[in-house]
């Protein structure tokens, strides 16, 4: 059984979407490509050359991820320009955007309202005042490892609507079928009908597998 990890950065996982890094080769699988706040420094122009080609590949499904962070030395101002522009980027090639929020979710719904396409926040592990607010504002929610051992956002899970979430390792190092059998619980759900849920929200992004099967 293949579980579809949302947000990833293993090369050799081919089942998922694949965080590409700037200047990397195109792989043969779904992948997402972004300027990452932390990756903003004087040669942004040449990865913005470089996402607005490598965006209109067939495998690249997501734009991303990019966002706003509150804790790394990067001026607010800049960050906030170059999420403006791959929204931009995404509100032309029709693709979603998966989102790195860290200490400025206010600012994120701002940003919301530009948006024409999904934005989905991934990793999410914050308290359910902060992904209250995201789900008013239509966000979908990522979520990762700490599901497995957090309390708190098992009891949001229970009641966050199920067309609203995907499920990532990001860069942990885990068993993405633990943490599909624990939402699939927190949802009461069997696996399989889980699996199907979260099939379901990928199409609604667009996001196919040429090989239905794997995820069916
Ligand atoms: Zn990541």
């Amino acid at each position: 059984m293949n579980f579809f990890d949302f947000h990833h950065h293993q090369p050799e996982n081919k089942f998922g979407i694949y965080n590409l890094r700037f200047g990397e080769a195109v792989p043969d699988h779904f992948f997402s490509a972004g300027i990452h706040p932390d990756s903003i420094s004087e040669n942004i122009e040449e990865q913005f050359s470089w996402l607005n080609e490598i965006s209109k590949q067939k495998n690249c499904v997501a734009i991303g991820e990019c966002g706003l962070d509150g804790l790394i030395d990067v001026e607010e101002k800049l960050q906030e320009s170059v999420f403006e522009r791959q929204i931009a980027i995404a509100n032309a090639i029709g693709k979603p955007i998966i989102i790195h929020c860290v200490k400025r979710f206010s600012q994120l719904i701002h940003f919301k309202k530009k948006s024409k396409v999904p934005m989905i926040v991934h990793g999410f592990n914050k308290r359910k005042t902060i992904g209250d607010d995201l789900l008013q504002h239509d966000f979908f929610l990522s979520f990762g490892k700490s599901v497995l051992h957090n309390v708190n956002l098992q009891d949001f899970l229970k009641d966050f609507p199920i067309e609203k979430i995907f499920l990532e390792t990001d860069s942990a190092d885990f068993e993405l079928k633990d943490l599909y059998e624990k939402v699939a619980e927190l949802k009461n759900l069997n696996l399989q009908e889980f699996r199907l849920k979260i099939t379901e929200n990928l199409r609604f992004l667009n996001i196919i597998a040429e090989n239905e099967e794997k995820l069916a």
